[in-house]
């Protein structure tokens, strides 16, 4: 087993092994135990390792610890608000947008984010032994005007290295592909991901490698995440990097100006700044139209224009993501 998968075997994941490796106070543990049934924990311990200890508020904390608030109802928050169950022309692929398609490739991922829009997503019916992508592969190989696959997940790097080849080779046997994109929390949550056997699986790959990292606060800008993308980044990688806009966690311009200049010097650019999917159980995160616009505006008069993110929603049955005014 190598190391990023030992490591990724040892992550938290109950309330009380966080409570206990951060020293929280135990009068929050029930809430957080009720929480932890509706989306279990898990949570690498050297992401963990970034976190202040005793600090309910730590904004890297908040993003995987469970509130009691996740149990309650909230207008217009429902489990599937992208309506994604209605693009699926087979088992595992989502066909939203012209020209790009989505194969879920796992359930799994290293780290659950309590903000997830696809914390009900219901991935036990999608197949996921021997060569499950076949289906998905036959219906790319009749869709001449998709051009770009994305894998997504869960975390497609949860993914074994030999599994990564195998379907990325029949990916890449289609020949009017022309971009290959993953989209994965790993290289900043659990970043010994990226190591010498990724490393060459990138190096023999036909099509332009595109990865979408996830980073919403500037402390997850760790030396060994800066790391894992200099090294993505010189094996070719285009690097992007995606945010969710999260009350409590990163919704200040402050903390956003630093996120944008930390990734650049990761080599990293800022893509897309999310308004949060409005998915059952995560209401708590959300920030008002206005606030953010004001965000949105304050964090452009600090930077330049390369560096600011595109403020997005995402809208069910929309040709592409909605850019929001600011
Ligand atoms: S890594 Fe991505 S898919 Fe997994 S819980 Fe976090 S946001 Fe959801």
């Amino acid at each position: 087993m190598g190391d990023w998968r030992r490591s990724l075997a040892a992550a938290i994941r109950t309330p009380e092994e966080l409570w206990r490796v951060l020293d929280l106070p135990w009068a929050d543990l029930p809430a957080a135990q009720a929480s932890a049934k509706l989306f279990p924990v898990l949570v690498p311990r050297g992401f963990a390792a970034l976190m202040r200890p005793g600090d309910l508020s730590d904004p890297l904390l908040r993003q995987v610890v469970p509130l009691i608030q996740e149990g309650e109802e909230s207008p217009g928050f429902t489990p599937d608000p992208l309506a994604e169950g209605d693009c699926s022309p087979v088992p595992g692929l989502l066909h939203k947008y012209a020209g790009r398609a989505l194969l879920v490739t796992t359930g799994a991922c290293a780290v659950h984010c309590r903000y997830c829009f696809r914390r009900h997503f219901p991935y036990e019916a999608v197949s996921r032994s021997g060569r499950w992508w076949t289906e998905a592969v036959g219906h790319l190989e009749n869709s001449p005007g998709i051009e770009e696959v994305l894998l997504s997940g869960g975390d497609p790097l949860t993914l074994p290295d030999g599994v990564l080849e195998s379907l990325c080779a029949d990916l890449e046997s289609i020949p009017h592909l022309r971009r290959l994109r993953i989209h994965s929390r790993l290289p900043i949550v659990l970043p010994e991901r990226i190591d010498g056997g990724f490393l060459a699986f990138l190096s023999r790959r036909r099509l332009p490698m595109v990865l979408v990292v996830h980073a919403n606060h500037p402390r997850e800008l760790s030396p060994e995440v800066v790391t894992a993308c200099c090294r993505l980044k010189a094996a070719g990688v285009t690097l992007l990097n995606q945010s969710v806009l999260l009350r409590g966690i990163n919704d200040s311009a402050d903390v956003l100006v630093e996120l944008s200049k930390a990734l650049f010097e990761a080599g990293v650019l800022p893509y897309y700044l999310h308004a949060l999917d409005r998915v059952q159980g995560v209401h708590h995160f959300q920030r008002s139209s206005s606030e953010s616009a004001a965000m949105m505006a304050a964090m452009a008069a600090r930077l330049p224009g390369y560096l600011v993110p595109k403020w997005v929603r995402e809208e069910p049955g929309a040709p592409g993501k909605t850019v929001l005014p600011w």
